[in-house]
């Protein structure tokens, strides 16, 4: 990755050195915010070309125009087109060479060319979900566009790495490419979102055990986060997957730690989040704790918009002064306890995964009459 983000003129200098012709990096322009600067080592000098944004189009001569950083890379690869040599080697962002080393080393960097890509299957944030073929075994494919976002993944990934538990959607393992995209493989999840899942079925074929089974698994999945320390920071019926099998895991862990701590509140998914953490950015276990709450909801509530009927810069206010949703229809009252206990304002007063998963085992006891 040869993105370097907001780093200074005489710091891309630095990493050019010593000069090596075609040695290159792209940085933000610290002088033009929202710009970008292309830096290249040349005859032992560093040039700097401005790459200028304008109308969702990259330039720097203002005669080719590209979409993205990836293709003006790619195009002054092939030729100098009027800079002081074509582009040759990425100087690539330390944190890159590590996490890289550190994927072959642990296993878990694959071979590109044992995996084909079949089709898209969904849009996220971070790129495109893939379907793919891993020598036989069919996978999701994430695919991140090379930018800070890749950077960001990246330094969340080793932490991935650790993670195993039955309802935490697998990484199978990590491709980074020289140029171009970065490839996260995990297990395939057949049934798509839980959110989709719980709509396009309805009450009519998802009975009580089923939702909670449902909730059982996320919440042993949180309890396992829990005890190791990992705050999730986007939990939501939507980042829930199904498997085959109808086995729910939770997704997105580690994807989002990076892009909430340098979000501003405004891009938080406001109904999720706790009071404390859109105030103070205060992320916590606790934090995870009032979101699996409103996923207590969605999931009773067959994936409903929380707060329904209320519009949403109400919604902040009204929550803050101890407002709290009703009972989804239908909505066991002990279920419904559980959910009103995760909305305790105060972070402290709301219970753990632990309690959590021990109460849900409890009642789901009474309704198999155990
Ligand atoms: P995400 O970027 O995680 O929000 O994913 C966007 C969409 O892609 C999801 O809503 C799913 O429909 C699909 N998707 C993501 N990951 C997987 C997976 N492991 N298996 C199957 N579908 C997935």
């Amino acid at each position: 990755i040869w993105f370097h983000g907001k780093i200074t003129r005489e710091q891309a200098e630095r990493l050019l050195y010593p000069p090596e012709t075609g040695l290159f990096l792209v940085r933000e322009s610290t002088n033009y915010p929202g710009d970008y600067t292309l830096c290249v080592s040349c005859d032992g000098k560093v040039e700097h070309y401005r790459i200028i944004y304008h109308d969702g189009k990259l330039s720097i001569d203002e005669e080719e125009y590209f979409d993205n950083l990836m293709q003006l890379v790619e195009h002054y690869t092939k030729d100098a087109d009027g800079l002081c040599t074509r582009l040759i080697k990425p100087k690539l962002m330390e944190g890159t060479v590590a996490a890289q080393d550190e994927f072959s080393r642990s296993g878990w960097a694959m071979n590109r060319k044992d995996l084909k890509l079949i089709q898209t299957i969904g849009k996220g944030e971070f790129g495109d979900v893939m379907v793919g073929d891993y020598r036989g075994t069919k996978v999701a494919v994430k695919c991140i566009k090379h930018d800070a976002t890749a950077q960001a993944f990246l330094a969340e990934a080793s932490v991935m790495t650790q993670l195993r538990h039955t309802n935490l959607v697998q990484l199978l393992g990590v491709i980074v490419e020289e140029r171009g995209s970065l490839f996260i493989v995990t297990e395939y999840m057949a049934k798509g979102s839980l959110v989709d899942y719980l709509r396009s079925r309805g009450r009519t074929v998802l009975g009580g055990e089923c939702l909670l089974k449902f909730s059982l698994y996320v919440c042993e999945a949180m309890e396992y986060l829990e005890a190791n320390n990992f705050v999730h920071r986007d939990l939501a019926a939507r980042n829930v997957l199904v498997s085959d099998d109808n086995i729910a895991k939770v997704s997105d862990f580690g994807l989002t730690k990076e892009a909430s701590s340098t979000q501003d509140t405004a891009k938080l998914p406001v109904k999720w989040t706790s009071p404390e953490a859109l105030r103070e950015k205060k992320f916590s276990t606790k934090s995870d704790v009032w979101s699996y709450g409103v996923l207590l909801w969605e999931i009773y509530s067959f994936g409903r918009v929380p707060y329904p009927r209320i519009p949403l810069k109400e919604v902040v206010p009204r929550v803050e002064k101890g407002y709290k949703m009703e009972a989804p229809d239908g909505c066991p009252a002990a279920v419904y306890d559980l959910m009103k206990q995760c909305w305790t304002l105060d972070p402290a007063g709301r219970p753990s995964f632990r309690l959590l998963r021990e109460k849900l085992q409890h009642i789901r006891a009474k309704e198999l009459h155990l």
